[in-house]
């Protein structure tokens, strides 16, 4: 028996309220797909994360589940190397053929404006779930689709549009507003899936702990970049990541402290002449000498040469 339009909708506002409810209980957003399968709809379970990477269960026309593997901690993830010249997530089809069920169901969630959930992989059976998301076009020759992370993104880009075309000539409008609605697209790619894996994926690494002084308080812990967002390798993987808590990565970003390429945090020597309270003692000036924790995997643990860069740049501004 198939959905119709009306169940079409209401199961997708049903998951949303599911996960937005499982999210709220989780210390680092991140699910466990056992966690994200509890779903029930009309007193019916329904897994939404199974063997594909596409799903539609049966009877509904469009599919409403979009997922990316893990990779490894020092490799980017899969969507890394896939955002569009228009600041858009791409989703590879499923196969070569357009034609295949999966890619249909796709197209269909497409055609009909139907949101999805994407689940985007940080460790073995544990997802960031990123919803509603949108299937904006599809690419017949690179056999991609395009995803769009909230509607508000999607009228903009005709509000932009249509605004810039009242006041400037055509083309200039046109290139504007691509311009403008491609920033914004980055933008939100950026602040709603990259930062957000990233840090489920450095925090995961560092089992939840600040690297320098070992707090276990979820809501107080960040993933700080070695290298900076945007310089060369200063890319979202979890060798140029730190798992520190919001103090330590301050501190960390003002240069107030660093971590040298042997893994022992350095305090800045003007800070360890000030006199003040507690947080100043126990917080900063204690940890100078300390070594870090660092994941016990390998290919997860900070990069010496990263490092190195870091700590050449602490030297020259201290
Ligand atoms: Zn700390």
């Amino acid at each position: 028996m198939g959905f119709d339009g009306a169940e079409e909708a209401a199961i997708r506002a049903a998951m949303f309220a599911h996960l937005d409810a499982l999210v709220e209980q989780s210390p680092d957003g991140t699910l466990t797909s056992a966690e994200i399968n509890t779903f029930t709809f009309d007193d019916r379970p329904h897994p939404l994360i199974v063997q594909q990477g596409i799903w539609k269960p049966a009877g509904l026309a469009a599919a409403l589940t979009i997922r990316t593997a893990y990779p490894q901690p020092d490799r980017p993830p899969p969507y890394e190397d896939a955002i569009g010249e228009d600041g858009l997530l791409r989703y590879k089809f499923r196969g070569t053929d357009p034609g295949h069920s999966d890619n249909r169901a796709l197209r269909r969630a497409m055609e009909d404006r139907r949101p999805l959930a994407y689940f985007v992989g940080v460790d073995r059976g544990c997802y960031l779930p990123v919803h509603p998301v949108w299937i904006e076009a599809e690419d017949r020759h690179r056999l991609e689709f395009s995803v769009s992370l909230d509607e508000i993104h999607r009228d903009l880009l005709g509000d932009v549009r249509h605004d810039l075309a009242h006041d400037l000539a055509h083309d200039l409008a046109h290139d504007l507003a691509g311009v403008v609605t491609r920033r914004y697209a980055e933008r939100l790619t950026r602040d709603r899936l990259h930062q957000p894996v990233f840090r489920a994926r450095v925090l995961r690494a560092y089992r939840g702990r600040c690297a320098v002084c070992r707090l276990r308080q979820p809501r107080l812990l960040d993933a700080a970049h070695i290298i900076p967002d945007g310089r060369p390798r200063g890319d979202a993987v979890v060798p140029n990541g730190l798992a520190l808590c919001k103090i330590h990565h301050a501190a960390y970003d003002a240069d107030l402290m660093a971590v040298r390429p042997d893994l022992v945090v350095e305090v800045a020597p003007r800070l360890l002449r000030e006199h003040d309270g507690p947080m100043l003692l126990h917080g900063l000036q204690e940890m100078d000498g300390r070594r870090i924790d660092v994941p016990t995997l390998r290919r997860a643990r900070p990069d010496p040469e990263r490092l190195e860069d870091r700590y050449r740049r602490f030297q020259e501004v201290g």
